[in-house]
């Protein structure tokens, strides 16, 4: 049996708000392992709703349905269901009841508008909602179960708990849990990660394991289907341990974990102190590490040193390189680090040098970028090539640096 979320509002179709109902809809279903197959979004249009419920009743066996329950004359989902079902709406007493003693509670009238929302396709069974006017509608058409809910995060957050989950339990729909394991991985592209685990993202390997990348961070999703959240927790360890054993040092975190969690992490266990001499990256490699918790104890500052003169001035970095070899060069970027780790005092700096764009240099490509990494015996760098937009460009470059410290620590303390 398949599941299909339709959330329903011409903000969500426009652009203007982000449909989030979808997605806490499906962690849910997924956390009493019901999988969902479909999401549609379709703006407040009668026949595209009632063309969006047929395909989906076509479709689905299971269908949830959020937004256009409200009073006013683009809320269309009450009629919608009317047509798919080939039914009249119908007045429901106790609903009706129900809205006004909610206007009463309120100390408010009840505009007449409200009066629709105690209207119901014939047949249909009413679910109440105790934190709103809108009630929620439960609907068989054929072999699909559909439930409507208010659009109104709240309210259907409160009405999915309270009566959705335990009916979809009591129909045997759920039951089993359906648990994710998130590994990010940085330093090399998705498909060279993917052919070293080409045997587990096979189609049909058990757990199931996918692959996404977003703004060069590579990752891995565990996805385990079981009866029970210890049994999907055995599922995922091996795996877990597979791709660990096979990624090596590319693995720096899991879940939402982000490279400077990581840095800082270890930075905290072999005492080591870190600071930045910044030029594309403007500053990100910094702020990315201030947004961790406790950061200063191990991260002593940094300088953004966009103009020539500060590199010189800021970071002793020699004149005679950046006119033999340009501003974003290996030699500067090594330069910088060095210079900043005297000036800073610190057991590591890493700098960052490139062209962000949108316009290239004459000799180099935007998205040209150098980072380096000076230690107490040495400094080495680094060089990518992203032809991106400006903050994708920066961005990476950040990610970069902090790459490159993470490795140096892990590899050698
Ligand atoms: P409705 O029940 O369609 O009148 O929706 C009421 C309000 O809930 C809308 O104005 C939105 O702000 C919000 N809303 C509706 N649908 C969603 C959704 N899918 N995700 C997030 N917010 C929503
Ligand atoms: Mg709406």
């Amino acid at each position: 049996m398949k599941t299909e979320i339709i959330s329903i509002g011409s903000e969500l179709t426009s652009g203007q708000n982000l449909d989030t109902n979808s997605q806490w809809l499906s962690r849910r279903l997924a956390e009493i392992g019901i999988a969902v197959a479909f999401h549609t979004t379709v703006a407040d249009d009668l026949e595209d709703n009632v063309a969006a419920f047929r395909v989906a009743s076509q479709r689905a066996g299971l269908v949830l349905v959020t937004g256009g329950l409200g009073p006013t004359q683009d809320d269309l989902t009450r009629e919608a269901l009317a047509r798919l079902a080939g039914v009249e709406l119908v007045f429901h007493q106790e609903s009706f009841d129900r809205i006004q003693a909610m206007f009463a509670r309120l100390g408010r009238t009840m505009p007449e508008t409200n009066r629709v929302q105690a209207l119901f396709p014939a047949g249909a069974e009413p679910i109440p909602n105790s934190h709103g006017t809108a009630p929620g509608i439960s609907l068989q058409v054929g072999s699909c179960q559909l439930f409507a809910m208010p659009g109104v995060p709240s309210e259907m957050h409160r009405m999915f708990e309270k009566r959705i989950r335990p009916r979809l339990l009591s129909l045997g729909l759920g039951g089993g849990v359906l648990l994710q394991r998130k590994i990010n991985c940085f330093g090399t592209g998705e498909s060279v990660v993917e052919e070293k685990l080409l045997d587990l993202t096979r189609r049909g390997h058990v757990p199931e394991v996918g692959i996404t990348v977003s703004d060069a961070t590579v990752s891995l999703r565990i996805l385990a289907r079981a009866a029970t959240h210890e049994e999907a927790l055995a599922q995922i360890a091996p795996v877990e341990q597979t791709i660990r054993e096979r990624l090596g040092d590319l693995v720096f975190g899991v879940e939402d974990e982000e490279l400077q969690e990581s840095v800082l992490r270890l930075l905290t266990e072999k005492r080591l102190t870190l600071a930045t001499a910044e030029g594309v990256t403007g500053g990100l490699v910094a702020r990315r590490l201030a947004l961790v918790k406790g950061a200063s104890a191990w991260f002593r500052g940094g300088l953004v040193a966009y103009d020539n003169e500060l590199k010189f001035t800021m970071l002793s970095v020699p004149r005679p390189l950046v006119e033999a070899q340009g501003a974003v060069s290996a030699a500067v970027a090594e330069a910088m680090a060095v210079g900043c780790r005297t000036h800073f005092q610190t057991n590591l700096a890493v700098s960052t040098v490139g062209i962000a764009g949108p316009e290239g240099q004459s000799d180099k490509p935007v998205g040209l970028v150098y980072t380096a990494l000076a230690w107490k015996d040495g400094v080495k760098s680094v060089s990518s090539n992203w032809p991106l937009a400006r903050e994708e460009v920066q961005s990476r470059a950040a990610k970069q640096a902090l790459n490159l410290v993470r490795l140096h620590v892990l590899r050698h303390g």
